[in-house]
């Protein structure tokens, strides 16, 4: 039978009547004809509760714990989930990440997929079940512990199932109708997309969209999943929504096709670091061992002080790993890895960026971006580019400000 893959975010699943809703939807693809593999969330609010419950159990805990905690949202969905198709005469079946087995490495907080055998749901539809409903977000470690995915992994999850069971497509429901030119909660003329390309998609998420997360739409890249994002509410066809696909699907693209914003953004600066060769290994490599996320990094020329060469290295990071870094920094300098006068932070930044694939072979879009912030006054902190998007960072207090002066500038509105 064909095989669909439907995933239900958080506000889709939020209380009994939206699982009921989300239900009739996979009643519906299964009355056409498809075995469905249905990936749920947790219900809207939860897992951010789960978070602040360990938060407040454990300041400095015990990642697999967290795992243990956080992914048991997810679990009540999927057996809620179950027993609203079975109430429907639909022969349902519910799945915890361990049950298939989700295997994962054992990076908690952050694993990555090592396998998805297909055997026991393969045995569960040749029994005639009609639908798998698996919990999102979980697998489970070599070690037999479960792990999480990262915050948003359920996106992951669903794209996983469709390329493990080659699904016909992959469709992430959730609470707007479709990818729009930015998030349409920042401005009104948000325009939905009727298609995106991989590459855009890539940079939108990873630099802030969280309409998806970033890593099912490398998945999905990597294995030609056909991953569309449709609202949950309303009636839908198979021509809603928005698909992400490869770049050749697309017709016509502008230079710019998306705003993306990151709010929780911190700028870190080293004040008078010692300079030689090696200096930025010394302060990246325990940055990173010590699991921060470096994003935009800025070293000034050097100047020749009394005791040689010295710089300002300027680095971001997310707010909530400020401390981390600065306890990395200092037990750097402790260790005599590194030498600094002081250490700067300024937590009030947030990243907005463009992206497109015309960008490629366009040049003045940089120009077109400085302009259009300067004409609003936004001072600009860092700037950071690629091949298709173009980063700044700015105080946070303009960020709605920029996003919206980008989308004017680069009259995303009109299609
Ligand atoms: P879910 O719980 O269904 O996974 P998320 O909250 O994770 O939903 O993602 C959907 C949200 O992503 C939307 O409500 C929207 O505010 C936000 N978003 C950010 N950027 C975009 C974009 N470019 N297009 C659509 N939605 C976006
Ligand atoms: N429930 C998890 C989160 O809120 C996973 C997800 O919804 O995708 O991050
Ligand atoms: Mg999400």
């Amino acid at each position: 039978m064909p095989l669909l893959v439907m995933k239900f975010g958080g506000t889709s699943v939020a209380d009994l009547a939206r699982i009921r809703n989300a239900a009739e939807k996979v009643r519906r693809e299964v009355a056409r004809g498809y075995d469905v593999i249905v990936i749920v969330s947790a219900m809207s609010g939860k897992t951010n509760e789960l978070v602040g419950w360990v938060e407040q159990t454990s300041p400095l805990f015990d990642a697999r714990e967290y795992d243990a905690v956080v992914s048991s949202g997810e679990n009540v969905t999927a057996g809620l989930m179950a027993l609203t198709l079975q109430e429907m005469d639909v022969p349902a079946r519910s799945w915890q990440g361990w049950q298939v087995p989700i295997l994962t490495t054992s990076a908690h907080s952050a694993a990555r997929f090592t396998d998805i055998p297909r055997a026991n749901i393969d045995a569960k539809f040749a029994e005639g079940f009609r639908v798998a409903v698996v919990a999102g977000f979980q697998g489970v470690s070599a070690e037999n512990r479960i792990t999480t995915l990262g915050r948003g992994g359920s996106d992951t999850t669903a794209v996983a199932f469709a390329a493990a069971f080659g699904a016909e497509r992959c469709d992430i429901y959730t609470d707007v109708d479709g990818i729009y030119t930015t998030d349409p909660r920042i401005t009104e003329k948000a325009r939905k997309l009727d298609r995106i390309a991989f590459e855009e998609m890539l940079e939108l998420a990873s630099l802030g969209a969280k309409v998806l997360q970033t890593r099912s739409v490398e998945l999905a890249m990597r294995y030609k999943v056909r991953l569309r994002v449709l609202s949950s509410f309303g009636e839908t066809d198979e021509h809603s929504g928005t698909l992400v696909c490869d770049e050749d699907e697309i017709m016509e693209s502008k230079v710019v096709s998306g705003v993306a914003y990151s709010r929780d953004e911190a700028k870190m600066t080293l004040v008078k670091v010692q300079d030689r060769p090696g200096i930025a290994a010394a302060i990246f490599g325990p940055l990173s061992e010590a699991g921060v996320n470096v994003d935009m990094i800025v070293q000034n020329i050097s100047e020749i002080g009394n005791g040689g060469a010295v710089t300002d290295m300027t680095f971001s990071c997310p707010t909530n790993q400020v401390a981390r870094a600065r306890k990395a920094m200092e037990d750097a300098r402790a260790a005599g890895l590194i030498a600094y006068a002081d250490l700067v932070q300024d937590t009030d930044v947030a990243k907005v960026s463009v992206v497109g694939i015309g960008m490629r072979s366009h040049a003045g879009v940089a120009a077109t971006m400085f302009k259009a912030l300067a004409a609003e006054n936004v001072n600009i902190k860092v700037i950071a580019t690629s091949e298709i998007k173009i980063s700044v960072l700015i105080d946070r207090k303009y960020m709605e400000l920029a996003v919206q002066a980008l989308h004017d500038a680069f009259e995303l509105e009109r299609g």
